[in-house]
């Protein structure tokens, strides 16, 4: 059975291509989104999804979200001693749960994959994705870009036309704006723009600032440990009103601190006040991808909203007046990349309602050396950066620029080489530099060519020439190496099969405990109580060990905080 995966930053999902459509796979707990996090309980078992995020507050250094952001670099999350993962290790655990809830759901093996990457991952992250998936036991059949999926999920390909679509992803972190062109059966992104720190969080944090503010006199002296404690508990609070906006007119925190319970309460007109600046920066990629793509806004076939944080009304309305029109009307954005990663899935399976998609890549920022610049008084102006390749150029790409040596009588020419989209080069990110050796010309200047080539791989070669001696340097920008054996994958591969991983039917148990113990954390009096019996009772049927009495009860452990926290959790 093959399958589509949206490894998300804050959410994953697994979906399935079946009776001629795609179809999202509920976990071990009932839910169609899976929280990507990892936490290492006390006994040293490792935790994945819901129970996970629950200890995010009560145990944060144990815990590990967001860490796709790292995919590709070398850094090692610890969680505690002797349990130290990289960024792929932390994501195939992810994968290695959606894998077995899947094929407890499906009633078999579950052997292949389709995952999903944002569109400007370079080659290293996809590399990492890869090795993520085959550390799961997952044979990737493809790697596919996140506005694709979110596309065919919306049934781009079945278009007859050559049509473009406007990818608008808000998820919990990051913000991805894509333009989608489906063109003889070949869908392309043309463009692909955002802001990598923006998402739901920071709404979230808006509401923290508020809760803080307006709290101001209870919570005077506290101590930076508390501090932050209280923050990640406001913080709860936060994702939970903000949420319950998106369907009622207004929302309350409620945090327990001490011996009281403090409570504020936000109308939607203050949260879209507060909201103003995070949705002004909304605008910028939009125009900028548009821009990019070369696209009229009027040939737009769809804007089509993708991320959990599109559910909000308020950024709904943003939407809608930067467009002039409704967003389209699909399926829920936040499942959106994991149907349409299925619908590509099934599209392998050789399923006659589709048709081959071919995808291409684009390099994803501005590539080009430093410059310096006479100005007619005489005087220089250096660290200007100059492109020679622009963002959102297909690659493998080759482009070559002709400079001129600044002086008569200069004997060597070095450019440094920079990523970004800054004017000044202080700005953009330095990858190195090559110097080539010039003929002293007495009196004319020298010109000298650089070529850059950037290709699949993310490795950029930066060719230096002098047409007149002929004389040649060459530099190779390969980035970060985080390349691995076959071997050391098996080996790794060995260490995290080898982890003390609960079974699914006891990770479910594990979420309710833990949410149990947050809540608890969280309110005062009798509500406390009330928890504290409810998690004494399930304890006690966890005791008896026998599974379908434990399974009524957690539903009804489940339900019953439900109630108390006043929002359902699936
Ligand atoms: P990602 O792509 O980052 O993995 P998602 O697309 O699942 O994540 O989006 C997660 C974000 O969506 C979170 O910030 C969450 O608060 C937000 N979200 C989910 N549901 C809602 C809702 N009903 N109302 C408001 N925000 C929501
Ligand atoms: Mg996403």
């Amino acid at each position: 059975m093959i399958v589509g995966i949206d490894l998300g930053t804050t959410n994953s999902a697994i979906a399935v291509w079946r009776d001629g459509r795609a179809q999202l796979i509920p976990n071990s707990l009932g839910a169609r989104l899976t929280p990507s996090a990892v936490s290492l309980d006390e006994d040293g078992t490792v935790l994945v999804g819901m129970a996970a995020r629950e200890r995010q507050v009560t145990h944060p250094q144990r815990t590990a979200t967001a860490f796709k952001r790292l995919m590709g670099t070398e850094r090692r999350t610890t969680l505690g001693p002797g349990h130290v993962y990289s960024p792929e290790e932390l994501s195939a655990l992810v994968l290695r749960r959606l894998k077995s809830d899947a094929e407890a759901h499906l009633g078999e093996p579950v052997a292949e994959a389709v995952i999903t990457v944002p569109a400007y991952f370079n080659d290293r992250q996809r590399r990492a994705t890869r090795r993520a998936g085959e550390l799961a036991g997952l044979k990737v059949e493809r790697l596919l870009n996140e506005p694709t999926a979110a596309a065919l999920a919306y049934g781009l390909h079945e278009r007859d036309q050559a049509c473009q679509f406007l990818v608008f992803d808000l998820g919990g972190g990051t913000f991805d704006v894509s333009i989608v062109e489906l063109f003889e059966g070949i869908i392309e992104v043309r463009a692909s723009a955002g802001d990598n720190r923006l998402g739901g969080e920071d709404f979230n944090e808006l509401l923290v600032e508020e809760f803080l503010n307006a709290q101001r006199a209870a919570l005077q002296g506290l101590e930076a440990g508390e501090r932050e404690v209280l923050r990640a508990r406001v913080r709860e609070q936060a994702e939970r009103a903000r949420r319950a906006m998106s369907s009622e007119p207004g929302g309350t925190l409620r945090v327990t601190w001490r011996d009281r319970t403090l409570e504020h309460v936000v109308t939607a007109e203050r949260f879209e006040k507060l909201s103003e600046p995070l949705l002004a920066r909304l605008r910028e990629p939009v125009l900028r991808a548009l821009r990019d793509g070369a696209v009229r806004l009027d040939r737009l076939r769809e804007v089509v909203l993708v991320g959990g944080a599109t559910r909000m009304p308020v950024v709904r309305r943003a939407v809608t007046r930067m467009f002039g029109r409704f967003p389209g009307a699909g399926p829920n954005p936040d499942e959106a990349v994991a149907l349409g990663a299925a619908v590509q899935a099934g599209l392998k399976g050789r399923d006659a309602a589709l048709k081959e998609v071919v995808m291409t890549d684009v390099c994803p920022y501005t590539l080009g050396v430093d410059t310096a610049e006479r100005r007619a008084d005489g005087s220089v102006r250096t660290g200007l950066f100059t492109p020679i390749i622009e963002r959102n150029t297909v690659v493998p790409a080759s482009r070559f620029k002709t400079f001129a040596t600044m002086r008569p009588g200069q004997r060597v020419v070095r450019f440094t080489v920079y990523q970004g989209e800054a004017p000044a080069v202080a700005d953009n990110i330095e990858l190195g530099s090559v110097e080539v050796p010039v003929p002293a010309e007495e009196t004319g200047l020298v010109t000298v060519q650089v070529r850059f080539t950037y290709d699949i791989n993310g490795l950029l070669e930066v060719d230096v020439q002098v047409p007149k001696t002929g004389e040649t340097r060459q530099l190779l920008i390969l980035g970060q190496q985080s390349d691995i054996s076959p071997a050391q994958l098996e080996e790794r591969r060995r260490v995290l099969a080898a982890l003390k991983i609960p079974p699914r039917e006891m990770e479910a148990n594990r979420a309710a405990l833990a949410r149990g113990t947050r809540c608890y954390e969280q309110f005062l009096g009798d509500r406390r109580a009330q928890i504290g019996e409810l998690l004494r009772q399930f304890e006690r049927v966890l005791d008896g060990q026998d599974p379908r009495r434990i399974e009524a009860a957690r539903t009804q452990f489940m339900r019953s905080l439900d109630a108390l926290e006043g929002e359902s959790y699936l």
